[in-house]
């Protein structure tokens, strides 16, 4: 129970994170990449660092396997902020929740099918508009779906638009704004506050240096 765990998100979060708790005063002993080590000591005795998927984020935190995580807020929409706290917005890896379609073709009036990792998402958005829609789960490479005749459109993360272009797709609607949020077990919060609440406030003063 004693030190903190901090579960974060490989890929474009670790790259903008690393940097961040730097600033706040933690350095991974070893570059996250370099060995297959997924679970990392760092120069602040006690703390060590997850390198996880992010949609594996918020289960460890949640379940206390990890006591903090570093996660996309398109990530928390989906999968629902129970058992956490989320302190904290960090304003990296930003991009949005978008729904896409093919460049120049209309939605069809009735049911959609709509190819998405982000089903619970995607649920509400077209819910909300009252429409019929069937969602196709997928776990990659959505923007091949209309492509291919498997969906009408997608909800995918947009950031310059290269990936929709690329395959013929145009932005339609924006769901939300993402950035990265830090979240927090309830019960660490609680138990561990004397640890956590000092990492949070050089987390926080760490983002406003970067900004
Ligand atoms: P872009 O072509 O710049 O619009 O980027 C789109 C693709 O990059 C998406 O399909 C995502 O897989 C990935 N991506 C972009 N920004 C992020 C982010 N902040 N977090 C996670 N993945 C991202």
């Amino acid at each position: 129970m004693s030190g903190l765990t901090l579960a974060l998100t490989k890929g474009r979060i670790l790259d903008e994170a690393l940097p961040l708790l730097e600033r706040a005063g933690i350095r991974p002993l070893e570059r996250p990449g370099e060995s297959r080590k997924l679970l990392l000591d760092t120069d602040q005795p006690g703390v060590r660092l997850l390198i996880l998927r992010g949609v594996d984020v918020p289960t460890y935190v949640q379940q206390g396997a990890a006591d903090l995580g570093i996660v996309g807020r398109d990530l928390l929409l989906e999968h629902g902020g129970e058992g956490l706290y989320e302190p904290l917005d960090l304003g990296i890896a930003r991009c949005r929740l978008m729904t896409a379609g093919p460049v120049g073709v209309p939605r069809p009036a009735g049911r959609i099918r709509v190819a998405t990792k982000y089903a619970a998402v995607a649920r509400r958005h077209y819910a909300a508009q009252g429409r019929q829609a069937d969602i196709v789960k997928l776990w990659g490479a959505m923007e091949l779906a209309p492509l291919l005749g498997l969906a009408d459109e997608i909800v995918d993360i947009v950031d310059t638009g290269r990936t929709l272009r690329a395959h013929g797709l145009e932005p339609r609607e924006t769901i939300a704004e993402v950035s990265s949020r830090v979240i927090v077990n309830r019960a660490a919060m609680k138990l561990k506050h004397r640890l956590v609440r000092p990492l949070l406030a050089r987390l926080a003063a760490a983002r406003e240096e970067g900004a």
